[in-house]
């Protein structure tokens, strides 16, 4: 069992497997970065896996696949395979921008994925097109149709934004109640790689929004989930995620691997340590210890107080 310096366990680790993606999101890269990494600088599935064994070893049962955006990267279900294959109780899902999904959630599913988030800012073609910079919603929505159909369980992430889809909010929250999908509303954070002048939206503004159409009650945070949730009078339930609070930091169990192997132990710490080295020459002690180190160095809380715009990047991260 992985336990923190807060006496916080450590059992969920969310793996980047590219910083790629097909969408230019305001909110996260409205530009092609400079520079991508070269593709001979991450880690092949092989490495990624041989780190998640040790990971499971040392008590993680929860894993998360993200990017960039993780279905560009080719054979993603044999990746998930063997994870699966090596311990099929792990609690295994992707989050996806969807868009790439449509011809493959079978084989997803097949391979051992159980659960997928997914991103549905807008149900308005030309307000996808405007947040994510290409026509996107038609595919998303079809890829979303099959996840349902082949059986797996999707939440809906969508980010308010005042201005371009804060008019939404019922409607992607009725979307998704009718589907039996939990729609999760991601307060907008700030950071160095977003569209400068976006402006989001506060917990209190979309519990304005909804009340006005809803009854609902606090019903508090589910588990280690960074979402606070809210029940409608027929059972539904929503969330909201408000990364500017630290009362989630206090349940955190959770720890990040992007694609080039750096470990990193909050999503708004600047600190972390690569794992490359020690998969690369198949060092599973050195790749243990690395793992121990970044849990104990774990932040008691977010960063998000402090005055300087954070720099990491979402797509490197994996949100
Ligand atoms: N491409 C996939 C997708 O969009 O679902 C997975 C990666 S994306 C970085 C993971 C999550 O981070 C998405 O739900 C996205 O909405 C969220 N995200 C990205 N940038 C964000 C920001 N600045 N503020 C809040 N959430 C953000
Ligand atoms: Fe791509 Fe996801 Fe970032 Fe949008 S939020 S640019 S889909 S990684």
């Amino acid at each position: 069992m992985l336990i923190d310096s807060y006496d916080r366990a450590v059992n969920y680790i969310r793996v980047s497997v590219t910083e790629r993606c097909n969408f230019r999101c305001q909110y996260c890269m409205p530009e092609k970065p400079f520079s991508w990494v070269p593709k001979e600088d991450l880690l092949s599935f092989e490495e990624l896996f041989l780190f998640l064994k040790v990971a499971i070893d040392e008590g993680v049962n929860k894993i998360r696949i993200t990017g960039g955006e993780p279905l560009l990267r080719e054979s993603l279900d044999k990746f998930i395979k063997m994870i699966y294959d090596y311990k099929p109780t792990i609690d295994l899902s992707m989050t996806t921008n969807a868009f790439l999904l449509k011809g493959v959630a079978q084989k997803l599913k097949d391979a051992g994925l159980k659960r997928l988030n997914v991103s549905i800012d807008t149900l308005i073609p030309q307000v996808a097109q405007h947040i994510a910079g290409k026509d996107v919603l038609k595919n998303v929505l079809e890829g979303v149709n099959e996840a349902l159909s082949v059986g797996l369980k999707v939440k809906v992430n969508m980010v308010p934004m005042q201005g371009i889809n804060d008019n939404e909010i019922i409607d992607v929250l009725q979307y998704s109640k009718k589907r039996g999908m939990t729609v999760r509303f991601i307060e907008y954070m700030q950071n160095s790689h977003a569209a400068v002048d976006l402006k989001g939206m506060k917990s209190e503004q979309l519990l304005q929004i909804i009340k006005e159409k809803y009854n609902f009650i606090d019903d508090g945070f589910d588990g280690h989930s960074p979402s606070h949730y809210y029940k409608l009078d027929d059972g539904y339930k929503f969330g909201i995620i408000e990364p500017s609070g630290d009362d989630f930091c206090k349940s955190c169990n959770r720890i990040r691997l992007t694609a080039e192997g750096n470990l990193i132990p909050c999503l708004y710490f600047d600190e972390a340590m690569s794992i490359k080295n020690a998969v690369k020459q198949g060092d599973i002690q050195g790749a243990a210890e690395i793992l121990r180190e970044v849990v104990r160095t774990k932040p008691e809380k977010n960063r998000w107080n402090d005055s300087e715009i954070s720099t990491r990047a979402f797509y490197e991260t994996g949100g």
